[in-house]
């Protein structure tokens, strides 16, 4: 133990974990996590705006916006070009992390699977990567740590190859067997180095969610009776429970341990398929349409006559073409906040070809982050509060609505709520109390005696 650091912190990361399910649905058949809501703080915690992984967990170790990480999602624009982008990996955030400020301190952290920790700069301690990281080409600091986790595990996996591929048996059996041997690396580092902070991200809930949620979801669109599926999210939690479980028997009590996700999941409904509407409405206008639907590419547009183009994914982001800022722009700065009010109006309630969507919510950057580094949209939608995915394709029938994702089959969307439990090391006060992503990384460091905190924003008096 650092003298520098008042205590020791775990934090076990949950990708997408799901409160309703976690606190709810699944409860009494998790005794482990049950038990730790018992025993300390826990509750929903709201993430950050756009609530996706990337940039979600950097958020929530970072204590800063995605405006201030200039991450707005995987992939980001990198130039005001239509077609220059970039995805978000770890070499992407350049403010500090809680691992940062623990080493800056002079202790020492182990740090595994969290996303966007990939590549990675040098950490005071041990870091296995998460998402973008490859086993195969190595994925560890030091590398030395990489060779021996893959001798003892040859089987290692950062993340499944492909959550949405249609071989479910296949995805399932991967899974399962990524996520045993991520329990048994982190409990192995953890008796073997020395640490202070000690983070792990388990992603392995996120794509099963992703993949098998409309097996279980009588109210899904998707859902099919009487399939093999049915049980396969909450077994899912079962082992996760036995793993957590399990390893709480080698985690030392005085550390303070941390339960959390970035986000939550929620059925998806379908997609709303943005640019289309855009065509619908005159703000976009393409010289090329293709006869099936297809994602939207730059040389279709006629950009002369195009004021709004959208990018798709879990949610909506809507670009204006602006004059002197875009290569072909037209729209004039000084009417973009009409042009916001104008869309946040037209877009509150869709009208499409299988009913009303309502609860669309749409947000300006301008106006929910404090400082925005790189290039946020000009505003983010979400569609029926998430429960819509949004397509950026166009053409084939021109429909708004339908239920074929573009990017394979998706049971699942993110909620803007993940959760939280707070064991303190010590004191014993429990409660439950609802929480904000941007919470977490001050409590830490206040907790560990950082004096950071200070300049983060958030709070989390009752831990
Ligand atoms: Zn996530």
């Amino acid at each position: 133990m650092n003298h520098a650091l008042r205590r020791k912190t775990v934090v076990i990361g949950l990708d997408c974990a799901e409160p309703s399910l976690v606190f709810g649905r699944f409860r009494d058949k998790l005794p482990h996590i049950r038990a730790l809501t018992e025993s300390g703080w826990y509750g929903p915690l709201r993430s950050c705006d756009p609530p996706i992984t990337v940039p979600a967990w950097s958020v929530m170790t970072s204590g800063r916006t995605p405006g201030e990480l200039g991450i707005y999602g995987f992939r980001n624009r990198a130039s005001r070009d239509y077609d220059h982008t970039f995805i978000a990996r770890g070499d992407a955030v350049t403010m500090p992390r809680l691992w940062d400020y623990v080493g800056q301190a002079g202790g020492t952290s182990i740090v595994i699977g969290v996303p966007q920790s990939w590549p990675s700069s040098p950490i005071r301690g041990y870091l296995v990567g998460g998402l973008f990281a490859d086993p195969a080409t190595g994925f560890t600091q030091p590398a030395t740590l990489g060779k021996r986790i893959r001798q003892n595990w040859p089987d290692y996996q950062t993340d499944v190859v492909d959550f949405r591929q249609k071989n479910k048996h296949k995805l399932l059996e991967q899974i399962h067997r990524m996520t045993r041997i991520r329990f048994e690396t982190a409990a192995y580092m953890m008796r073997r180095y020395p640490w202070d902070f000690f983070m792990m991200v388990e992603i392995g809930l996120d794509r099963i969610q992703h993949a098998f949620w409309q097996y279980m979801d009588t109210d899904s669109p998707y859902y099919q009776a009487d399939s093999d599926w049915e049980d396969v999210i909450l077994d899912y939690y079962i082992l996760l429970d036995n793993l957590i479980g399990e390893w709480l028997c080698d985690i030392p009590p005085e550390s303070d341990l941390w339960l959390v996700s970035d986000h939550g999941a929620q059925t998806m409904r379908g997609l709303l398929r943005l640019n289309q509407w855009l065509i619908d409405k005159g703000y976009l206008t393409l010289k090329y349409e293709p006869e099936t639907s297809a994602m939207l590419r730059p040389e279709w547009v006629d950009w002369s006559r195009t004021r709004v183009w959208a990018d798709g994914g879990y949610y909506g982001r809507l670009w204006f073409n602006v004059k002197n800022r875009e290569p072909r722009g037209i729209v004039a700065r000084e009417d973009i906040p009409a042009l916001k009010k104008e869309l946040i109006a037209a877009m509150s309630v869709i009208q499409t070809e299988n009913g009303i969507i309502r609860a669309n919510r749409l947000s300006d950057p301008e106006k929910i982050y404090p400082a925005q580094r790189g290039i946020a949209p000009d505003l983010m939608l979400y569609a029926d509060n998430l429960a819509l995915r949004v397509s950026a394709a166009v053409g084939g029938t021109g429909a708004l609505f339908t239920l074929e994702n573009d990017t394979g089959p998706d049971g699942a969307n993110h909620a803007a709520e993940g959760l939280y439990l707070f064991r303190s090391g010590d004191r014993s006060s429990r409660g439950t109390h609802p929480a904000s992503i941007y919470d977490v990384a001050p409590a830490i460091l206040k907790r560990m005696g950082l004096s950071a905190y200070k300049e983060l924003p958030g709070d989390f008096p009752h831990v």
